[in-house]
């Protein structure tokens, strides 16, 4: 079996030994064909393979705190979970992963849900990557509707398209050049004026001078049900030794060994887990997770990945009225871009600051309405703060002017507050590569408001990465190095 207890890891590699992925001719294996939802991503034959030899692998001796896998991924939001499903399906590795709390407590359980295209820039460094990702969410919708089984209810999916909103002459002009720019990129977009939003989306007003990009392909999920049944296709390779999940178990150092100094493994509060590649997925937590892990060794790791805290309002059970299409306001964009303050004397981060709310709204699968959405800088803090709350509620009913008329006392009983950090880099793009002084660490992480539209695109990208093939999305963009 690939995940074995053992006391004395590696002890049998001589010093420049590599590893070699084990294929399934490489071991002895029992194949048991299955399906499972996802089976479009790979054309081979799906089957499990419980690995029974490996040239390189040590031999284990039983101890109760210790397993070795081929793959530790450190997290268990949607990157780190989607990541591991796609080696699952892909390939015959074994994969852990470790969270300090369970599935979805990070920013993925806050996420609004929207897979969309249409607040994006074809000349952005991350467009194909958002386009390839996009792609495979429906793909992966589509593999579960195949199986007879709804997409709606285990993924939250949607595809009802998108409205990029905007009230100004200026804002609509834009918007007129930004469905020219999506529609000569290759997606179908359509500019509408005011009176065409009237029978498209009743209950948005956006004044006589406003319109909306229109997308109609873009899609949504519900984030908790997406992880659950991430979750439930990952754990259906437990039984075969490829797949185990260890939560409430933080990592705290990395075991290292031999004279190249190479990452065997990852120690956490619990369990030493073996392993030759080490996948740091922890979200906001990454750059500071690095920087302990690396204390006082040789190798110095500055990822500037930080916490970028947002709320979103949730209202349960809503029936004043329905929206037919995901919204969210032209202002949105400009504010993803405000970057963390700084002092300008010592250069450091000031925190509690540039805070900024932009009206987002869909509706899911649940019957909710969710309303987005804040962005500040505020540490690790992930406490309600009121004054956002109501600036939420306000922003959205200058765009939907019937939630104005609702009694407050209705709201707050059926209210509900998700509260989330965003993982940001200051360039606004995802760290996915390997740490350049230890190759067998790989960085995916800095996903900032995106994480859940890119997340199948990064499994990919980091699942090719590790398994030599070819790719579908260029990463050089995306590589650790001199992103400090
Ligand atoms: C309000 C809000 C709305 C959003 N809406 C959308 C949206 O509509 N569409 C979209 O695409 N994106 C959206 N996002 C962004 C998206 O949610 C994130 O980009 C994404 O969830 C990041 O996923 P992740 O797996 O990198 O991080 P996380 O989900 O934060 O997961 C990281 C995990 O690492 C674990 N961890 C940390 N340290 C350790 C350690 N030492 N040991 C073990 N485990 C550790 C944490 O416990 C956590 O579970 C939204 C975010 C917010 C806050």
């Amino acid at each position: 079996m690939a995940s074995v207890t053992m006391k004395s890891p590696f002890s049998k590699l001589r010093p420049n030994e590599t590893f070699s992925h084990p294929t399934r001719h490489s071991h002895a294996a029992t194949n048991k064909a299955i399906t499972f939802f996802g089976s479009k991503l790979s054309r081979k034959p799906l089957s499990l393979a419980v690995h029974t030899t490996s040239r390189l692998r040590p031999q284990p001796v039983i101890s109760a705190s210790a397993h070795t896998f081929d793959v530790v991924i450190i997290g268990a939001g949607i990157i780190g979970l989607t990541i591991a499903r796609h080696l699952l399906i892909e390939s015959d590795l074994s994969v852990a992963v470790v969270d300090k709390a369970v599935p979805c407590s990070g920013a993925t359980g806050a996420g609004q849900g929207y897979i969309w295209m249409v607040h994006k820039s074809p000349e952005s460094d991350s467009w194909g990557l958002a386009a390839r990702s996009q792609r495979l969410w429906k793909m992966f919708a589509e593999s579960v509707r195949d199986q007879g089984r709804d997409p709606f209810e285990l993924l939250g999916w949607k595809k009802n398209g998108s409205l990029l909103v905007g009230r100004t002459h200026e804002e609509a002009e834009m918007l007129k050049r930004k469905v020219k720019q999506l529609s000569e990129a290759g997606l179908r977009a359509e500019y509408l004026s005011s009176h065409d939003l009237l029978s498209e989306e009743p209950e948005l007003v956006v004044g006589k001078d406003g319109g909306a990009a229109f997308l109609p392909d873009d899609c949504q999920i519900d984030a908790t049900r997406a992880v659950a049944t991430i979750e439930k296709v990952n754990q259906q390779f437990a039984s075969k030794g490829r797949f185990a999940g260890f939560y409430h178990d933080p990592v705290t150092s990395i075991v290292r060994y031999g004279s190249n100094g190479e990452a065997q493994g990852v120690q956490t509060s619990k369990r030493t887990l073996y392993s030759k590649t080490i996948i740091v997925a922890a979200g906001s937590w990454s750059g500071y997770l690095l920087r302990d892990l690396f204390k006082g060794s040789d190798i110095e790791l500055d990822v500037p990945v930080r916490p970028r805290k947002g709320h979103l309002l949730v209202l349960e059970n809503f029936s004043s009225f329905s929206l037919n299409h995901g919204l969210m306001e032209v202002g949105y964009i400009s504010h993803l871009d405000i970057k963390e303050p700084k002092d300008s004397a010592s250069g450091l981060v000031q925190h509690g600051n540039a805070l900024s709310v932009s009206m987002a709204a869909t509706m899911d699968t649940s019957g909710r309405l969710v309303l987005g959405s804040s962005r500040e800088f505020a540490g690790f803090n992930t406490e309600v703060n009121d004054f956002i709350v109501s600036s939420i509620w306000k922003r959205a009913g200058d765009y939907l002017p019937k939630l104005k008329g609702l009694s407050l006392t209705d709201i707050t009983a059926a209210q509900k507050v998700r509260i989330g950090l965003r993982p940001y880099m200051p360039d606004g793009k995802p760290v996915i590569g390997r740490v350049p002084a230890l190759s067998n660490m790989i960085l995916a992480t800095g996903h900032e408001g995106c994480g859940l539209s890119l997340a199948l695109g990064t499994a990919e990208m980091v699942a090719h990465m590790l398994l030599g093939k070819p790719k579908f999305a260029d990463h050089a963009a995306f590589s650790v190095h001199g992103r400090g």
